[in-house]
Parts: C-alpha cells; sequence; structure tokens
C-alpha cells in the first residue's frame, strides 16, 4: 500500500490533475493506509531467544513430526533458557496440552496474527492471560514439556494467521523461518 502513496502525487503532477477531488483523496488515502496498512507484525518480530545465529535455524516447517505436518520451527536450547515475545501483543492463552505441554499463545496488536510458544519448562512468573508484552519480554523457559523428548529441550514455535472469528485455537499456519532469518539479522 505505500507504494501507491508516493505514486499517486507524481502521476497527478505529469497529468495536471491538481483539482479538488484529488486533493482531497489524497489525505483520505494515506488516512486509509494508517488505518488499514501499516506493517505486519511479522516483519517486525524480534527472535523470540537471545543471541540466536542463522545457524540456529531449520527449516522444519514441512516436515513429519509424529504424523502430521510440523507447521512450526523447532529451536534447540538448553532446559530454562528464556523464551522473549516475538512482537508487541498480548498474552491471549496458556494452555496445557498433550503434545505442546506448557504453552504460551499470543496475539498481535492487530489480532491478526498468533504466536505459539511450546514444551515450555514453565511460565516466566506472573504471566497471565490477557496480560499485554513487548517484544523481548520474557515469558517462559525453554523445556521438553508435551511430546519433546526429555533429553531433547526445545522451543515449537508457530505462526497462525487468524480466521475472522480470532480464536487462539484456530488459524491458518505460516511458516516462521524466513522472518525468522530477518529478524536473526535484524538483532546482530
Ligand atoms: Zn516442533
Amino acid at each position: 500500500m505505500s507504494e501507491r502513496r508516493t505514486l499517486v502525487i507524481p502521476w497527478m503532477i505529469r497529468h495536471g490533475r491538481t483539482d479538488l477531488k484529488l486533493l482531497v483523496c489524497i489525505p483520505v488515502l494515506f488516512l486509509a493506509v494508517l488505518a488499514f496498512g501499516g506493517t505486519s507484525s511479522i516483519l517486525e518480530m524480534t527472535p523470540p531467544i537471545s543471541g540466536l545465529t542463522l545457524a540456529n535455524l531449520r527449516d522444519s516447517f514441512e516436515e513429519t513430526h509424529n504424523g502430521h505436518r510440523h507447521e512450526a520451527m523447532d529451536i534447540i536450547e538448553p532446559r530454562g533458557t528464556p523464551v522473549r515475545a516475538a512482537v508487541r501483543g498480548t498474552i491471549r492463552k496458556l494452555f496445557l496440552s498433550k503434545p505442546g505441554g506448557i504453552t504460551i499463545y499470543e496475539f498481535d496488536e492487530k489480532v491478526e496474527y498468533c504466536y505459539y510458544y511450546a514444551h515450555l519448562d514453565r511460565y516466566a512468573d506472573g504471566l497471565h492471560e490477557g496480560m499485554s508484552v513487548t517484544p523481548g519480554k520474557v515469558i517462559g523457559f525453554v523445556g521438553s514439556t508435551g511430546n519433546a523428548a526429555e533429553n531433547a529441550p526445545h522451543l515449537h514455535f508457530a505462526i497462525f494467521e487468524l480466521g475472522p472469528e480470532k480464536q487462539w485455537s484456530k488459524g491458518k499456519a505460516v511458516n516462521p523461518y524466513p522472518s525468522l532469518v530477518e529478524a536473526v539479522k535484524r538483532s546482530k
């Protein structure tokens, strides 16, 4: 949407179309960009673990794990490593599941994407549903709860595009790998 904003003005000048209608259109378009556009939280995310390098990242989105398409990334870290909020948003659900173990579902500010952190050893003290978090805030600690192997603690990290119902348990998985690579590069 940002290209539209920059293209409209030169187009008008070339065509001599500086009439009132178009002059009204520009601020309207600008406000529309501000209201509905802006950047997706995925493009602004920060790594959920401090000090990650590209060597720590492996794309396993399409792999089959336990009979299902993985649709997530596994970041191998020692037990107890702090897990941080990847984006500004709200802790929407703290859930204990058989496969995921101790998990967190975080909604971004625009309620467009849900960030999922699983196999945690425990939550950060005081973490609760409805809590606002900023990127980098410690929300939990790496562990092996759920179906992770006891001797292989890791963060299972996933991103879901929320549907119109905005339910934490429903969404379309988005591969976090490319945007996490960019996040790690930005963090250097
Ligand atoms: Zn996983």
